[in-house]
């Protein structure tokens, strides 16, 4: 171990969940540090849209105003490194980063986002997060009114249908195998001129990221514009569940309503905590996180 520091918290990942908890942390003159890998998910996306004030901004453009705005405090240090593994400690918890650093906290913010695992589909890289996407909140106004396929099947996929059909009624489902529905649901699609596919597609044909076609295992070829998928995930680390955080059954760390996991000291935010995925989302449960904390540091110093 070259290195080694003590700081009131380490929050793990600083995105903008790690980033709003460093920011109210920070500012309640707290030693923070930040240790971030610098890959959030949204990396890729041209725009990211539905968060006040940033409306259409560059994704990490807002990351880079935010962590300016946060590293203005002298309580706060940030680093870039990749948390490996993290243990229980007298004073808190240590950590250590793939380039054999450790540091010690009496607290810990776990803000590392999810990994999504995409398909095998040739040509879906290239497409993931400019015209296939995932969320009707981030991206559906921007494909309002066009030609669009819901990549999914059963009851995910009528609910995602539902909310898409507000945005366009240019609206197909591709099922990707059995289409999975119910004959209630297949006649609300009928009723609503919704085409089930039940097909394979096999590939994406694109233009710079942007879908013109899709083709089908049967050879086929159908236009679309855009393309909505939600896709499995990972957590980016095993660190919560070594330390003995429990998981929800989706796979989320669970937390209670001030984002405190099931192991005291411990609390996350951003994507890993959630299915509701948004920047608004992971800057609020950041922020709460952040006041939690301090409260529970606070409450630590006064006894
Ligand atoms: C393709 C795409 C497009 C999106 N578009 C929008 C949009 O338009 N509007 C919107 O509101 N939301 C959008 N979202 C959702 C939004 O990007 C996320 O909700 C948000 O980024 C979550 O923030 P976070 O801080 O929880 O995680 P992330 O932003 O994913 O950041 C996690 C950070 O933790 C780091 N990290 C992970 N593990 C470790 C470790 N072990 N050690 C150190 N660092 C680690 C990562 O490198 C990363 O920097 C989009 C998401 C995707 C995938």
């Amino acid at each position: 171990m070259k290195d080694k520091k003590e700081f009131d918290v380490i929050i793990i990942g600083g995105s903008y969940s790690g980033l709003s908890a460093a920011m109210t942390l920070g500012r309640s003159l707290r030693n923070v540090l930040i240790i971030d890998a610098e890959k959030p998910c949204n990396r890729n996306t041209p725009h990211s849209q539905n968060f006040m004030t940033q409306d259409g901004e560059k994704p990490h453009v807002i990351a880079e105003k935010a962590r300016a705005q946060v590293l203005k405090y002298d309580t706060v240090k940030l680093v870039k490194g990749f948390v490996t593994e993290a243990k229980t400690t007298n004073l808190g918890f240590s950590v250590n980063t793939e380039s054999g650093t450790a540091y010690e906290a009496k607290k810990l913010i776990i803000a590392t986002g999810i990994k999504d695992i995409l398909p095998n589909i040739k040509g879906f890289k290239d497409t993931w997060s400019k015209s296939v996407i995932h969320c009707p909140y981030c991206h559906g106004y921007e494909f309002r009114h066009k030609k669009t396929a819901i990549l999914s099947n059963g009851d995910k996929a009528y609910h995602m249908t539902q909310l898409v059909h507000n945005l366009t009624k240019a609206l197909s489902v591709i099922t990707q195998g059995d289409a999975n529905f119910s004959e209630v649901q297949i006649k609300k699609l009928q009723a609503h001129e919704i085409s089930i596919i039940e097909k394979d597609i096999t590939e994406i044909v694109h233009d710079n990221g942007t879908v013109k076609q899709v083709i089908y295992n049967d050879g086929s070829t159908e236009h679309f514009d855009a393309i909505y998928v939600q896709l499995p995930f990972e957590q980016h680390t095993n660190i919560p569940q070594n330390l003995g955080c429990e998981m929800t059954e989706t796979g989320y760390i669970q937390v209670d309503e001030m984002q405190q996991t099931t192991v005291s000291g411990i609390y996350a935010c951003g994507d890993n905590a959630t299915r509701f995925r948004s920047v608004a989302n992971a800057v609020c449960s950041g922020n709460v996180a952040g006041s939690a904390l301090n409260m529970a540091l606070s409450h630590d110093d006064f006894n």
